[in-house]
């Protein structure tokens, strides 16, 4: 796949406590990870990104993810994130690119469950062809997702988050406004901000 180099190309990596690329496509281990980043930005938003050959594939969740498989989630796509990403959490300064507080909202593993005439269609080329079906195994957020790029309307090259109607949906839960801890450090939104003060 090709390398997305915008990732520093946008940052000042001397003005961010984000972390720069190491350059080198390390692989996480077995399984490889997800990470959904709560980010107060301009706009209140999220971020879910997904480990493929070596970087966080990334997209914006405005309404982040839901449980609810009736439920369609706008997913719009934007550049890559390096591997070391996965951990971050803290606060990016004003007049920096992004600038905010960022949580590490949900982290787990996941597992590539797009099969097609009975073999699995690798991630890379999900992604490539906007059509990517993933379990996911988080603390908050589990089971079955679908990630594609609706033919109808794929004019502004945006995608869809949707869960799947397996066991882990679930109509009734509202993770995104009920379960606002970090799963890294238990911090609030609030509390990252302070402890950057
Ligand atoms: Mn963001």
């Amino acid at each position: 796949m090709s390398k997305d180099s915008s990732y520093e190309e946008k940052r000042n990596m001397d003005a961010t406590p984000e972390p720069s690329s190491s350059g080198s496509e390390k692989s996480s281990g077995d399984r490889p990870v997800f990470v959904i980043h709560k980010h107060d930005a301009s706009n209140l938003h999220y971020d879910f990104r997904l480990e493929i050959e070596g970087a966080l594939k990334s997209w914006v969740l405005p309404k982040g993810p839901s449980t609810d498989p009736s439920q369609k989630r706008l997913a719009i796509p934007t550049e890559d994130h390096p591997m070391e990403y996965a951990d971050f959490e803290g606060v990016i300064p004003e007049g920096q690119y992004g600038a905010g507080t960022v949580m590490v909202w949900d982290r787990g593993t996941y597992k590539n469950i797009n099969m097609e005439d009975d073999h699995t269609v690798p991630m890379s080329e999900g992604y490539k062809t906007g059509n990517i079906g993933v379990d996911l195994d988080g603390e908050k957020i589990k089971g079955g997702y679908a990630l594609f790029k609706p033919s109808s309307n794929n004019l502004d090259g945006n995608w869809l988050l949707i869960k799947m109607d397996d066991d882990k949906a679930d109509a009734r839960r509202n993770p995104t406004s009920t379960e606002n801890k970090s799963v890294k450090t238990g911090r609030t939104m609030q509390q990252i901000r302070n402890d950057h003060k």
